[in-house]
């Protein structure tokens, strides 16, 4: 393994910079870009981060660039040119974005006053996870087609993509894999617990390496969670797939997530008439695993001038009870105690403790990429001893460790101290949005300005209100992150606006793509609810894929 970050080639790259990631938790440094992104997860369990976060100081020479441009622009601070050539990213930023429906990627809309919605689900599966996805899909083929020059057959290095999924992930992992070469991916979903529309999504992509199972006798994605940690653990599916993964803590989907922060930057820029460059802004993120406002940090520790982050939870706010008491505590399932460890609440309460909410995408008990915040934080307190940097460093995985085996251990950690907290309360703000304030909010947003908001956007929206309200946020434009399409989340939208004079589903909110998806054809397979069982079932799909290809 490499260390320390020092070049093992020398002097043949010395003039470049090279950026190298190292783990959260300490006990993993000196990788490569490409090493993080086939891996995921480092071997001590941690989160890699970058080395260091770069400060380009001629960010604002960027303002008219285009989206592709603009994360050539970033991206490049954060990949070696010896790593990826820079024809080679253009060309992998290039594709990744023409997939996109709308011109600027990722439109910003005024709704109101100093309120601003940016768009991010102008990608194949109108979510905002196709930005991170349609990017890491590219990254992934790009990786392997290097590997695999001049070998063929069975000597070609082969990844199996496994994933699970209530949500989007699922969609938007598969539009972004589809038919790439030495690339096998397979989402499991509960079956019949998705919605139709999501499971159309899925299971209508016809590429051979692309599959679907649909596990029976399960009712949540925590279950379908489950299942992909024990494949992940055992050694036979190890030394016989090459596995691969797309979950959020992949450190590439994070990246690809800071572009969008810049260029709304510039956008409102553009739009509004008292704002310019070198302004503060507020973002309002919906948060769930933590990925897409980590991506806000890092825009704003690279210097754009973002005043505050605000995160917004929904009744699931593990986060916000955070940045409240400085505690980051799992929530218990209401009645745990009760019926030998089960809640009995029926269909509110899950056994581990999360809240089936209107903003399904952001159900979680804890926030993965937390862990890299937290990282932050205890860097920057350990600074405070004045030791060298690789004391830091040390000190802060190892805080971050503590605090990791803790929450493991009795379910949370903290309080953090004062000062921690007082860093973390810097940089963000926290809101909870409970779903009846989800469905007023598309309500009202409606009836004002006639725009359909998705749950996920209008948890967010409603924290911006909120914020826009108080004395600290009303001085800055707020920039809503809306992270999915109205018609992703038909139920809720309906549920909200059905009877509202005006609105027609189908004229209003369904895109043309979405018309007569659930008749098309579709594969899928069903599987029990075993792991045992859904290994066997990818062996025997890779396989049959491997054989057909050859
Ligand atoms: C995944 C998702 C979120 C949450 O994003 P995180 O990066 O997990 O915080 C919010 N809204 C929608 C629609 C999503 O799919």
């Amino acid at each position: 393994m490499a260390s320390n970050g020092v070049d093992q080639n020398g002097s043949a790259s010395s003039h470049t910079p090279s950026q190298r990631y190292l783990s959260t938790r300490g006990e993993d440094e000196g990788f490569s870009f490409e090493e993080v992104v086939l891996k995921g997860l480092a071997n001590d369990g941690g989160l890699y981060i970058p080395e260091s976060i770069p400060t380009p100081q001629s960010w604002e020479s960027w303002k008219d660039l285009s989206f592709p441009e603009l994360a050539y622009e970033i991206l490049s601070l954060y990949i070696s040119p010896s790593e990826i050539p820079p024809a080679d990213l253009k060309d992998i930023i290039d594709r990744s974005y023409s997939t996109f429906r709308s011109p600027q990627t990722t439109p910003l809309v005024h709704l109101h006053d100093d309120l601003y919605l940016l768009e991010l689900f102008h990608g194949p599966t109108f979510a905002f996870k196709d930005v991170a996805l349609q990017f890491l899909g590219n990254l992934f083929e790009y990786f392997l087609v290097r590997k695999n020059q001049g070998k063929t057959g069975r000597e070609r290095h082969h990844l199996t993509v496994v994933g699970a999924t209530s949500g989007d992930t699922g969609s938007a992992a598969i539009y972004g894999l589809r038919g790439k070469k030495d690339v096998s991916v397979f989402i499991l979903h509960p079956k019949g617990r998705v919605s139709p529309i999501q499971e159309a999504q899925m299971t209508t992509v016809l590429d051979n390496n692309v599959h679907n199972l649909a596990v029976t006798g399960t009712f949540d994605d925590c279950q379908m969670q489950d299942i992909v940690k024990a494949l992940f653990a055992d050694k036979d599916a190890n030394e016989n797939l090459n596995l691969g993964a797309v979950n959020s803590i992949n450190w590439a989907r994070i990246l690809a997530q800071i572009v969008y922060y810049f260029h709304s930057y510039f956008s409102l820029a553009k739009k509004s008439s008292t704002f310019k460059v070198g302004d503060k802004v507020r973002f309002v993120v919906p948060t769930g695993n933590f990925g897409d406002v980590l991506a806000g940090y890092f825009a704003l520790r690279m210097g754009l001038p973002i005043e505050k982050l605000v995160i917004s939870t929904n009744e699931n706010d593990i986060l916000d009870r955070f940045w409240k008491t400085g505690k980051y505590e799992k929530k218990k399932a209401r009645g745990a105690d009760a019926v030998g460890g089960l809640a009995v609440d029926g269909a509110m309460a899950h056994p581990d403790g999360v809240k089936e909410t209107l903003s399904p995408a952001m159900d979680i008990l804890v926030s993965s990429n937390f862990e890299r915040l937290l990282w932050f934080l205890a860097y920057e307190f350990a600074k405070t001893a004045n030791m060298d940097d690789q004391w830091n460093k040390r000190q802060a995985g190892q805080e971050v460790s503590k605090w990791l085996k803790e929450l493991k251990a009795t379910g949370a950690f903290g309080p953090v101290y004062q000062d921690v907290l007082k860093t973390a309360k810097r940089d963000f703000d926290s809101e909870r949005v409970t779903d009846p304030e989800t469905i007023e909010t598309i309500q009202n947003t409606f009836k004002d300005i006639g725009y359909v908001l998705d749950p996920h956007t209008s948890v967010g929206v409603t924290a911006a209100h909120r914020s826009l309200d108080s004395e600290d946020g009303k001085a800055h434009p707020h920039i809503a992150l809306s992270t999915a399409h109205p018609a992703k989340f038909s139920g809720a939208v309906d549920m909200a606006l059905r009877g509202e004079e005006g609105f027609n589903f189908e004229k209003n909110v369904l895109p043309k793509e979405f018309v007569g998806l659930e008749q098309r054809e579709k594969r899928v397979t069903d599987s029990e609810n075993d792991w045992a069982k859904v290994r066997e079932l990818v062996k025997l799909q890779v396989e049959q894929e491997l054989k057909e290809s050859n």
